[in-house]
Parts: C-alpha cells; sequence; structure tokens
C-alpha cells in the first residue's frame, strides 16, 4: 500500500463510522471534519510525514466516539496505527472528570507520535471553541476547557515545536475571543 492509499482507506473507514455524528457547533457540522482537520494540521502546521501518524490522526476518535474495535483496526491498519489509537482512546467507563485527569497525566509518558495528534487533536478543539463553540456552552465552561487543553498540551511539549506554537497561538486567541463573548441576557 502506498502513503496515499492508506491515507484514503483510513478516511473512508472513518467516513463510514462517524457517518451519524455531529460536532456540537450550533450547525451541527459533520463529525469527520474534525479528524480532517487535525491530521491536515499536523502535515501542513508541523509538517509531519509519518504516515502511521497521519492515518492514527485520522482514526483518532473512531474508537472512544464509535463501536469500533481495537481488534477491527488492527486488521485493517495493523498494530502500530491500533498502538497510537489506544493511546489516544479514553476509557469511557469511567467517569468525565477522571478522564480528564488522567489525560493530563499520561500524557507526559505517552510516545511522540501520539503527543503529535494529541496536540493537534487540542489545537482543533480550542480553534472549535474560539470559531465555532458548543451551542450551549457558558463562557465559564470554555475557559475550563482552554484550561484543561493547556494542561494537556504542557504535557506534550518535546514532540513538535511547530505545533506547540500553533498551539500557545490558538489558546491565546481563544481566551480573548471568548472573554469578548457577550454575556447571555446582558
Ligand atoms: P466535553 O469533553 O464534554 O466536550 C469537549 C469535547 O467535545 C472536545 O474535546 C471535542 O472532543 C468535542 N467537540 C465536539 N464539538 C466541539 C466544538 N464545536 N468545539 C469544541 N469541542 C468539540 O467538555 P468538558 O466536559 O470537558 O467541558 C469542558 C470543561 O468544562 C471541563 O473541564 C469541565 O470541568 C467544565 N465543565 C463546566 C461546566 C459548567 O457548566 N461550568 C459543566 C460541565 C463541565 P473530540 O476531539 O474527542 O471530538
Ligand atoms: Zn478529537
Amino acid at each position: 500500500m502506498t502513503v496515499a492509499t492508506a491515507l484514503l482507506d483510513a478516511l473512508a473507514f472513518a467516513a463510514r463510522k462517524h457517518r451519524d455524528q455531529r460536532r456540537k457547533d450550533a450547525e451541527a457540522s459533520p463529525y469527520l471534519n474534525h479528524p480532517i482537520a487535525v491530521a491536515h494540521v499536523l502535515a501542513i502546521e508541523g509538517a509531519v510525514t509519518d504516515p502511521d501518524v497521519l492515518t492514527g490522526a485520522i482514526l483518532h476518535d473512531t474508537v472512544e466516539d464509535t463501536e469500533t474495535t481495537f481488534a477491527e483496526l488492527e486488521a485493517r491498519f495493523g498494530p502500530s496505527v491500533t498502538a497510537l489509537v489506544r493511546e489516544l482512546t479514553d476509557d469511557k467507563s469511567l467517569p468525565k472528570t477522571e478522564r480528564k485527569r488522567l489525560q493530563v497525566a499520561h500524557a507526559a509518558g505517552a510516545s511522540p507520535a501520539a503527543k503529535q495528534i494529541k496536540l493537534a487533536d487540542k489545537i482543533c478543539n480550542v480553534r472549535d471553541i474560539t470559531d465555532t463553540p458548543p451551542a450551549d456552552w457558558s463562557v465559564g465552561r470554555m475557559v475550563a476547557y482552554l484550561d484543561w487543553a493547556a494542561e494537556v498540551a504542557r504535557a506534550c511539549r518535546g514532540a513538535n515545536p511547530r505545533l506547540e506554537a500553533a498551539f500557545d497561538a490558538a489558546v491565546t486567541r481563544a481566551r480573548r475571543v471568548v472573554r469578548e463573548v457577550p454575556v447571555s441576557g446582558a
């Protein structure tokens, strides 16, 4: 398989798995836009060329957010991409606050490949909070999300300075824009 073929196969797989899902923004954008954006940030802003990292980015939310299993990924994409997705998958049997805490705790010990995908994921989510935020979030919730994303990003430092700079710029802009959101009823 060429790199292009592997990536197209991952895109086709993710498109089918996420087909009924939407993002949380007011327009309920197709979920697939998000993994595509994460892979795009890695390639264009992070100068990442490793096919496993780009494929892992396309697949990063399939197990966490759809009925996809690791065995299915292993059979279709092999052990290294599957190991990467495993590093990026929260244990959904745990309460949300515990999952958030564990993401911070585990990030520093993650592989360099997983750290880069985590950083790109947080860059995209922080940009989404800025430009197409979840429809029903208060400013306080957005700020809490930015604080948490910054903690995860700090734990991912050392893997890709370009992505670190992109995250810093994204979170700085987000904090400025979110502060300007009018308080409802004001
Ligand atoms: P969630 O984990 O519920 O939602 C954020 C996740 O949703 C992102 O990581 C992203 O995950 C996905 N997502 C989908 N659409 C969007 C979008 N348009 N913009 C951004 N992300 C999107 O958020 P939390 O529960 O973590 O809430 C954030 C913080 O707020 C927490 O730290 C929590 O403590 C706090 N909180 C505050 C409340 C309040 O009322 N003040 C209530 C509840 C929580 P993915 O990449 O996987 O798609
Ligand atoms: Zn994601």
